[in-house]
């Protein structure tokens, strides 16, 4: 139980002195099997759990192959996504149960504050590894740009997909009593493309507002700070994903070596994006958070947040105290 403190080097004293911050701190969680390690730690919520993990790690298989298994032409993944689904009552069915009992050992580990589970953001590459991918993902030369996100999930090609991922959300919610859980929609492009995103979650019983479905959008995209305040009007609230919104802004390939010394989240264009959104929002009574790798990476990051108002910062379990810390320091300043 105390396996995680001793990992992130926490003794029980120090957990005693950490300070009651007016931001809040949370997690940053992807494994459901390490997420209980966690539960000394002083948190307020988990502010990104990525559902990729989850696919990942405990089903396997792509969402569209399980929704139509006779699309899927090669043999071998057909023989193992039939053995993976042996015993269960349908394909879709699978899906379901592994990624909502994956999904549901995040959401008890801080119940009942609450975790912002992120929609599936795998890029097409990606989803095309998952058994029975490849055909259901076209080629592309620019996965990063590409079929990702929002886009994906009112597109009649992954739209059945999407539909089973709600309904594990649906399930987590409704049926194993985790009301903790509130969504989030990755990279998405327009207030359009939000109003048939959540058009689609309602069909399914995801409506924004009832029985307390909280709904976010991540901003990481140049768009979603130029228009954050039509973003407001359609969501409770945003989680800034500095990864993305640095990339996008500087047009730099977040995974290129070459120019990973002009990649920087403190660049004063990408702080003037995070300042502006939380400013936009704030306006239209909007939260903010912060999800993005940067406070991980260099603590001294979170000041910049809580000068502009912040709402939360979520972060991986190892710099979750010093981010506290540092939170503490600039409050006070
Ligand atoms: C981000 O873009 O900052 C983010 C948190 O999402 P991901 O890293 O999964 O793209
Ligand atoms: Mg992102």
């Amino acid at each position: 139980v105390t396996e995680g403190l001793s990992e992130i080097k926490v003794t029980e004293e120090a957990l005693e002195k950490l300070p009651d911050t007016r931001t809040k701190v949370m997690l940053n969680l992807a494994n459901p099997s390490a997420a209980l390690r966690w539960w000394r730690l002083p948190v307020e919520g988990v502010g990104l759990a990525r559902m990729e993990f989850v696919v990942n790690g405990a089903v396997r298989v792509h969402p569209m192959a399980l929704a139509h298994l006779d699309r899927v032409t090669d043999p071998a993944a057909r023989e193992e996504i039939e053995k993976l689904t042996a015993g269960y009552d349908s394909k879709p069915e699978y899906f379901v149960d592994k990624l909502s009992r994956g999904l549901s050992r995040i959401a008890a580990f801080c119940y009942p504050k609450p975790v912002i589970v992120r929609m599936s953001d795998f890029k097409t590459n990606e989803y095309a590894d998952l058994l029975g991918g490849r055909d259901f993902e076209p080629k592309e030369e620019n996965p990063m740009l590409g079929f990702r996100g929002a886009s994906r999930y009112y597109s009649d090609n992954y739209r059945d997909g999407f539909a089973l991922e709600c309904q594990a959300i649906a399930r987590l919610r409704n049926q194993m009593g985790f009301d903790n859980v509130v969504m989030m929609i990755p990279f998405c492009r327009t207030p359009e493309e939000a109003d048939k995103v959540l058009a689609v979650m309602a069909e399914h019983g995801l409506k924004r507002g009832q029985d307390g479905l909280e709904v976010y959008v991540m901003c990481e995209i140049p768009a979603n700070v130029i228009r954050a305040a039509e973003f407001a009007e359609r969501f409770d609230g945003f989680s800034i994903g500095s990864n993305d919104l640095t990339q996008l802004t500087l047009g730099i390939d977040r995974d290129s070596d070459e120019l990973a010394p002009l990649f920087r989240e403190d660049d004063p264009a990408v702080l003037w994006m995070i300042e502006t959104v939380i400013r936009e929002a704030h306006k239209a009574g909007s939260k903010v958070g912060f999800c993005g790798q940067a406070p991980s990476n260099d603590p001294a990051y979170a000041k910049y947040l809580v000068e502009y108002g912040i709402d939360s910062i979520s972060v991986t379990p190892d710099s979750f105290v010093q981010v506290l810390r540092n939170v503490e320091t600039a409050e006070s300043d």
